[in-house]
């Protein structure tokens, strides 16, 4: 179905940061499959690992104990301040236990009988109807009406306006059960959280016993420099989702919480293929070879980097945009509201360069490059996006 507006590319192999078209045209890739393919394309450990798992084992039930399942949420917990995990296969799906999740404690912990979701304008929480709904972006909701209830927003990193928000939920006694946060808002323009309203909220949930969820499902899994968002903000969330880099390109999705918010019984939330044992494979290798190859310290360098090189051509076309932000490799290339193009026209005039980036609202061009990406990859990038920018220009500059 023509759910996509798609370009008019075939890619059909991959190698590291490069990807080939069918007419074997090479792309540097910095979507990685919007932030997936942690790894790059074609990772030997990777490919080992799961013809490996193929060979011995590809799916069976959660009616029985899966060892990967097992070993990937001890890896998951070990290194993180959760205690438990529930595993899925998408972000949304992962955001649709959340919600689950959070409804309950809601009920069992704060005894309110029409909980409430409070999450932030201009977030992204997935396509299925309830995280569609605790998407705050009215343009994801049109047409498919009437959405879940019990949702609210405000605007995200203002503190005071969270706190009104709070105060009118709760005038009459708890009417609220969680408060689902991105520690950075992605396909809303690339927004980090600001540390002070992080605080501030963790502060009034942990008061009220309210469920503090982070969508951790692009930012997560070493993205921002660090294994997980939330310890850019110096705040510890009671739940977060997890999707995207954690496979590598396969599809997995994990609901990972702290003990005082495990509120599952046995029946009360499944996944047929949730956890199978060549997810977790997947899984459990990202994460062995994230530790392996160093990949946090290497991605803090290589965003610092790609922070730097589009600093200087921001410097170099003042008339066209306005900065650059993000953490790590998750960078945002913020265009000028009078630039004279938009974030899809400039990608898509970086792709006829043989670069890939993706747009990130009307005005923010997004490099989610995989985390194995080099300095020399990083230059490439930066020289293709400025020839397609004097490409666009009708009068290009001496
Ligand atoms: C992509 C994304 C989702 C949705 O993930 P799917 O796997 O497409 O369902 C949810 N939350 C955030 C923050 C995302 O970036």
């Amino acid at each position: 179905m023509d759910t996509y507006a798609r370009f008019p590319v075939a890619l059909v192999r991959g190698r590291g940061v490069w990807v080939w078209d069918e007419a074997g045209s090479r792309y540097l890739d910095c979507v990685a499959g919007i932030a997936v393919n942690t790894l790059g394309h074609s990772d030997g450990s990777l490919r080992r690992a799961l013809a490996r798992q193929l060979g011995q084992l590809q799916h069976v039930s959660n009616l029985y104990r899966i060892p990967e399942q097992e070993q990937l949420a001890a890896a998951i917990t070990a290194r993180s301040c959760f205690d438990r995990v529930f595993f899925c296969n998408s972000g949304a799906e992962a955001n649709e236990a959340a919600i689950k999740l959070a409804r309950k404690h809601g009920h069992s912990v704060r005894g309110i009988e029409q909980p409430l979701i409070l999450s932030a304008q201009a977030s992204f929480h997935g396509r299925t109807l309830a995280a569609v709904t605790a998407t705050g972006q009215p343009k994801y909701h049109q047409g498919f009406e009437p959405m879940v209830q019990g949702f609210r927003y405000f605007p995200y990193n203002d503190t005071a306006a969270f706190e009104a928000l709070l105060a009118t939920c709760e005038a009459g006694g708890p009417q609220v059960a969680a408060v689902l946060l991105e520690p950075l808002q992605g396909e809303g323009g690339v927004i980090p959280g600001d540390p002070a309203f992080f605080a501030r909220v963790r502060q009034l949930c942990s008061e009220r016993r309210i469920l503090l969820i982070f969508d951790e499902v692009q930012i997560g899994v070493g993205r921002s420099g660090r294994l997980w968002g939330y310890e850019q903000l110096g705040v510890e969330p009671d739940a977060i989702t997890l999707a995207k880099g954690l496979g590598g390109g396969f599809p997995i999705g994990a609901l990972a919480v702290k003990a005082s918010a495990d509120h599952f019984q046995p029946g009360e939330h499944a996944s047929t293929f949730g956890g199978n044992p060549m997810a977790c494979r997947a899984g459990l290798t990202v994460l062995e070879q994230i530790e392996r190859r160093a990949l946090l310290p290497h991605v803090q360098a290589m965003g610092s980097l790609l922070q730097q090189q589009l600093s200087a051509l921001v410097a170099r076309h003042p008339e066209r945009f306005e900065g650059v932000r993000g953490w790590g490799l998750l960078q945002g290339l913020v265009l000028r509201a009078d630039a004279g193009i938009t974030a899809p026209e400039l990608v898509r005039a970086a792709l006829q360069q043989g670069l890939l980036l993706v747009p990130a609202g009307p005005s923010v061009v997004r490099f989610v490059p995989p985390l194995v990406i080099q300095p020399r990859h990083l230059r490439h990038a930066v020289r293709c996006l400025e020839s397609a920018l004097v490409g666009l220009k009708p009068q290009p500059q001496a």
